[in-house]
């Protein structure tokens, strides 16, 4: 499912991003749209996946408990199918979704004095003893 258009109808895509294939349904259902000319490629690998739920729910993890170490993160979220079928590479991608995720949480670097401030007073920072920073 891609998005909503007007009138609740639902737009489905492809999930291989170079596929322009889609379909559009309305809200019983139906089918009113049909554009899958292009969509004649190999369906996604077992292995991609495995991989993708295995991301999404590290990531989930990852950003419940942000101080986790990510190899106790994918340790806990790896099921025993997923892991006769991923790789190495796959689990170093993983990590990488899983520092990425991490990274969206955290405000970004300011970049002049006036940043700074807004950021401190936005986020609440406390020193040691509890005074306002
Ligand atoms: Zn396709």
């Amino acid at each position: 499912m891609h998005k909503y258009l007007a009138n609740e109808v639902e737009r489905w895509v492809c999930t291989q991003k170079t596929c322009k294939a889609f379909f559009k349904n309305d809200v019983r259902g139906t089918m009113i749209e049909d554009n899958s000319d292009g969509h004649n490629h190999l369906p996604d690998s077992c292995q991609m996946l495995m991989r993708q739920s295995v991301s999404n729910a590290c990531k989930r993890q990852a950003k419940e408990d942000l101080f986790k170490r990510p190899s106790k993160v994918m340790r806990r979220e790896i099921t025993a199918d997923a892991l006769s079928v991923l790789t190495e590479a796959d689990m170093t991608q993983v990590r990488k979704a899983i520092h990425s995720a991490r990274a969206k949480e955290r405000p970004p670097l300011p970049k002049t004095l006036d940043d700074l401030h807004i950021i401190l007073h936005e986020y609440d920072v406390k020193t040691k003893v509890g005074e306002r920073f």
